[in-house]
């Protein structure tokens, strides 16, 4: 499946808010440092995500991008 949510992690700087704002608790920091020498947040399950932005909308550094599945028609 396509991912929901992606870090660009280049720009996070690890100080773990959207860490603390995920309701599925899926968000964590990586145990490598980016360029900056910050451990970058991540998502390793992507299929646990709900596309609710929290974390999107906390990040103070317009790090992370969530898309949305296209909804499916019901009849
Ligand atoms: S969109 Fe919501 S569920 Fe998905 S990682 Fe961000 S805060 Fe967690
Ligand atoms: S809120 Fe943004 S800068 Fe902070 S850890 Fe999460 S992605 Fe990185």
């Amino acid at each position: 499946m396509e991912p929901r949510v992606v870090f660009n992690e280049e720009y996070c700087k690890g100080c773990g808010l959207c860490v603390s704002v995920c309701p599925k608790g899926i968000i964590s920091l990586a145990e490598h440092l980016n360029g900056k020498g910050y451990r970058p947040a991540a998502v390793m399950e992507q299929e646990a995500c709900i596309s609710c932005a929290a974390c999107g909308r906390v990040c103070p550094d317009g790090v992370i991008t969530v898309y949305r599945p296209d909804k499916q028609k019901t009849a």
